[in-house]
């Protein structure tokens, strides 16, 4: 450390297993260069197994997290993971709608099927969070509740039919996809760019999600315009894949490797 990191905001769920999350958000801006901050917006029960409980820090102390932290720290860009009401939804949109730079990853359900984002929280997310978002990175399935098309839509259909929700642009995930490849489409207003990976045959894959919309906020706070933020977090995520595939953490679907 320099004590020159730039600094990058994650404002998403812990996991005590260390795997998803704001910890894997922490590892990831430490990992690349940055200086991160968090603040919690849920405790989850959780390990490499699954997901047992959520309990949602209370609206009035995620509101002063978010305020002392960007009002003291130097801020340059944030990530939002984990949102677990209309209501949290709402204040987080309210609080970082002038940040510098904004990674929305619109998290809904775990891997291991446990519901983080509430159906009834899907709305505010889409009508009052995307709007503010620089970048918003939903997987095949988040992309279809968001859109209310099928998650088979051509990718080029449902980018569109994304970005028309306002966020500045969109990069739709392929790794829930199956296939050879882990494809992910970046749209934007002047066109879109894929980005293209082979699929890394590994179980562990937990905090995947969170680790590539973390890179990519933190490239944006190093300064590195989208298109270059998107390929950088993209690389890191393919090592993180393959280092942590060859290493076993706890009983169940182990995490990346930062
Ligand atoms: N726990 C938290 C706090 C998360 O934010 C997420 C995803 O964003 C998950 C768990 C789920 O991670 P995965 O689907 O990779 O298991």
């Amino acid at each position: 450390m320099t004590g020159r990191e730039p600094v990058v905001l994650t404002v998403a769920g812990s996991d005590p297993s260390g795997g998803a999350g704001i910890q894997a958000d922490l590892k990831t801006a430490t990992a690349l260069g940055a200086y991160a901050a968090t603040v919690v917006t849920a405790v989850t029960v959780q390990d490499t197994t699954g997901v047992r409980a959520v309990h949602e820090v209370p609206l009035d102390v995620v509101r002063g997290q978010l305020e002392v932290v960007l009002e003291d720290l130097d801020v340059r860009a944030v990530k939002v993971g984990m949102l677990g009401s209309p209501a949290l939804v709402e204040l987080v949109a309210e609080l970082l709608a002038d940040v510098p730079a904004l990674v929305v990853d619109p998290v809904m359900v775990s891997t291991s099927g446990h519901r983080l984002l509430p159906r009834d929280a899907e709305a505010a997310l889409r009508d009052l969070l995307l709007p503010s978002a620089t970048l918003v990175t939903p997987n095949l399935p988040e992309a279809s509740v968001l859109t209310g098309l099928a998650a088979q839509t051509d990718p080029g259909e449902l980018g569109r039919a994304l970005l028309a929700l306002e966020p500045g642009a969109v990069l739709l995930k392929g790794g829930h996809g199956d296939g050879p490849a882990s494809d992910d489409l970046l749209v934007d207003r002047r066109g879109s760019t894929w980005f293209r990976a082979p699929r890394i045959d590994t179980p562990h894959t937990h905090g995947t999600g969170c680790t590539l919309s973390a890179a990519v906020a933190t490239r944006l706070a190093l300064g590195d315009p989208l298109a270059d933020a998107v390929g950088a977090a993209k690389a890191y995520l393919g090592e993180a894949l393959a280092s942590g595939a060859a290493r076993q953490v706890g009983r169940g679907r182990g995490p990346v490797d930062h």
